[in-house]
């Protein structure tokens, strides 16, 4: 057994890095990461180019983690966007808003982070130490904690665990972090993936995949229940839908599919209402002379799109469009209103961009992110029962919640 540190942090993600380099000021702090390096997931970020955070008001980012946001408020009011961007700015990494008001690095991309935040810590005497998968956390009866994994064991007067959700699992979130803070007596709510492709019946999928729809309305209909809907780019993929539009939607398809299969309607025009679209239609139909219907609906719909529309339309494509008729025109607009799929389900845990569940949020101190049971341990980023949408919603979570849990377990 070492001698004992004052803090130890489990887990090399943005928010044990975060807490391990706030933490600093509070005595010694030893960073145990399971992996040979840390930062994995991290590196996947935003393609790589890692979207750190966004410029929502604070209310409006809440709102991103459904009724849960509730719980970063007060952090929020302490280290949010504007802080974030100055704290990487101090490390060197200058950041730049993107489309929808996205945070980026400027240059560098996730690689460009993780290099700063590992100096950072380096120049704090953080002592960071890779293949250190930390498998049990106790109480120590001489005070503290006493961690151990294979080959090794830790001793820390403090303890504060951010080892990440349970999705990716290659990159070293196995959802070990659930399992230290049960063992410590938390309570967990059931982990399930969240922003995670959407599984479909239909095999026209497989037939568009690749195809991605810029700009359309999504609704997902749940019997006794609110209709999920959403907007943007959704994504065909070879067994179902995928895309920004679809992951908010998915933790909601997924769990109402464990009840059977969920409705999902495609809006293919949002931006103009049925009497505009059936003029438009009206328009295209009857223009070009014998133009094939294909061609017409090309005036409306991506070309890869049309066979497989008219195909769900029962419409043949080589007749003229002219001469389709007022019937065959409502089928159309029906099915532009409201292209229909059935959802069976999304992909598992280890397929969700984050995972849903975790500590449960009521055992823990919004303020600080300290344990209500347990005197002297602190939680930070995925492990928390927090998941926020897509665009920067769960890394500014991880380095907020990171930076209350440095900063509280360093404090007196
Ligand atoms: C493909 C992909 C793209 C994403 N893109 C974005 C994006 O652009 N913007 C955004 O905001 N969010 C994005 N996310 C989500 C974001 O990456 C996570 O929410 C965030 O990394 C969580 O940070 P964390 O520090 O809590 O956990 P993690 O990043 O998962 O880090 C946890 C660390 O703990 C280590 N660990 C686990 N168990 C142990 C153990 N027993 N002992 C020691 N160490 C352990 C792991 O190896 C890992 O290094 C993306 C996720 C994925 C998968």
């Amino acid at each position: 057994v070492e001698r004992i540190v004052d803090i130890a942090v489990i887990g090399g993600g943005p928010a044990g890095l975060m807490a391990a380099g706030q933490a600093a000021g509070g005595g010694s702090v030893i960073l145990l990461e399971g992996e040979e390096r840390p930062g994995k997931k991290l590196l996947l970020t935003g393609k790589g180019r890692c979207n750190l955070s966004n410029t929502l008001p604070v209310e409006e980012f809440l709102r991103g983690f459904g009724p849960s946001g509730v719980f970063l408020r007060n952090g929020c009011h302490r280290f949010f966007t504007a802080e974030l961007r100055s704290f990487l700015e101090g490390l060197g990494v200058e950041t730049a808003i993107e489309r929808g008001g996205r945070v980026y690095p400027a240059a560098g991309g996730a690689a460009a982070v993780l290099d700063a935040l590992l100096a950072w810590i380096g120049s704090l005497g953080v002592r960071c130490l890779t293949g250190r998968r930390v498998v049990a956390a106790t109480p120590d009866p001489a005070g503290g904690f006493l961690l151990s994994g294979e080959g090794f064991s830790q001793r820390a007067r403090r303890l504060i665990i951010a080892a990440g959700g349970a999705s990716y699992p290659q990159t070293g979130s196995r959802g070990d972090g659930c399992r230290l803070a049960a063992a410590l007596g938390h309570r967990i709510t059931p982990l399930h993936a969240a922003l995670v492709p959407v599984r479909c019946l239909e095999p026209l999928c497989a037939r568009l995949q690749g195809l991605r729809l810029r700009n359309v309305g999504i609704a997902a209909r749940r019997s006794g229940a609110e209709s999920l809907t959403g907007f943007g780019e959704v994504h065909f993929t070879p067994f179902g839908i995928s895309g920004p539009a679809v992951f908010p939607l998915s933790a909601g398809i997924g769990e109402a599919a464990a009840a059977g299969p969920v409705s999902i309607e495609i809006d293919l025009k949002p931006g103009l209402d049925a009497a505009r679209l059936d003029a438009r239609l009206q328009r295209e139909m009857g223009a070009g002379g014998g133009r094939p219907l294909a061609r017409a609906m090309e005036t409306l719909l991506p070309a890869r799109l049309v066979p497989v529309f008219l195909d769900a339309a029962r419409l043949d494509g080589t007749a003229p469009a002219a001469r389709a008729g007022r019937e065959a025109r409502r089928t159309i607009l029906g099915l532009l209103k409201g292209f229909p799929l059935t959802a069976v389900g999304t992909l598992p845990l280890e397929k969700g961009m984050v995972t849903a569940g975790g500590v449960d949020l009521r055992e823990v101190h919004p303020a600080t992110m300290a344990s209500r049971l347990v005197p002297g341990l602190f939680f930070a980023g995925e492990v928390l029962d927090l998941d926020g949408d897509t665009g920067g919603y769960n890394l500014q979570a991880a380095f907020t919640t990171g930076f209350l849990a440095g900063r509280a377990a360093a404090g007196p």
